[in-house]
């Protein structure tokens, strides 16, 4: 049975720049019922920042099964709840997907609202084609890694991967072993923030100017299909 008040919304947060929230989602964050949150310190902070004082509630990976039938139960009940990850729209290599799909199958009414995400301002600035591509997020830790990149190695669009400091440099040496010496990359790191940089060139090109650069902070790899 679909609800007439009640509703999940999904809240995109920002990924550095706290410029980067919408008005509708600061609306919306001081006028439901309950914010769900990955973090609550983390979107504690962020709620604080806009003076909204809605009352908070964690929802990860280690509650989410526990939590999720209450939750629908309450929105059936009328309540409007809102979720946030720590940064970014939820669901997008962060949690969210099973409440979501918990939602549509106990088909409780679910909106998600446009705004920040680090993929796109990547891939939109990276000077590759946008036209078609493939999101990829983060690469298996270990197993299947090299697999899965040995597929994409004939992937004609453009391709998105999201990875950590500590990573970056493997797995820039792993895609240009793979994807070899002339493919087009992007690194953009720091999004929105202070220290935002975009590194681009071949592969070869990138081996050296990544040896010129700080790897410290959050970064997007943006990878040019076959051509
Ligand atoms: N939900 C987020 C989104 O919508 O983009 C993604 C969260 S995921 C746990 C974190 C990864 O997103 C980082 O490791 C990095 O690859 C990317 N990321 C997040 N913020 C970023 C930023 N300001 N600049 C560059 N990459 C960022």
């Amino acid at each position: 049975m679909i609800s007439e008040e009640g509703k999940l919304y999904l809240i995109p947060t920002p990924i550095g720049n706290l410029g980067d929230i919408t008005f509708r989602a600061v609306e919306l964050l001081r006028s439901v019922d309950l914010v769900l949150a990955e973090d609550t310190r983390h979107t504690g902070k962020l709620l604080q920042h806009l003076g909204i004082e809605t009352r908070l509630s964690s929802f990860h990976q280690h509650n989410e099964h526990q939590k999720v039938d209450g939750v629908i139960r309450r929105i059936q009940e009328g309540a409007s709840i809102a979720y946030c990850s720590d940064a970014g729209t939820p669901g997008i290599s962060d949690p969210g997907f099973l409440l979501v799909r918990a939602c549509v199958e106990a088909e409780v009414r679910v909106e998600c609202l446009p705004g920040p995400t680090a993929f796109v301002p990547s891939l939109v600035a990276s000077g590759l084609p946008c036209d078609r591509f493939v999101f990829e997020g983060f690469l298996p830790p270990k197993k299947g890694r090299t697999r899965r990149l040995e597929e994409l190695a004939n992937e004609t669009r453009t391709m998105i991967f999201y990875e950590s400091p500590y990573k970056l440099l493997k797995t820039i040496d792993q895609l240009i072993g793979l994807f070899g010496e002339d493919r087009q990359f992007c690194i953009a790191r720091e999004l929105s923030k202070l220290h935002e940089e975009f590194i681009r060139g071949s592969g070869a090109e990138l081996r050296m100017k990544i040896q010129k650069v700080t790897l410290k902070g959050e970064f997007v790899i943006i990878a040019e299909g076959k051509k």
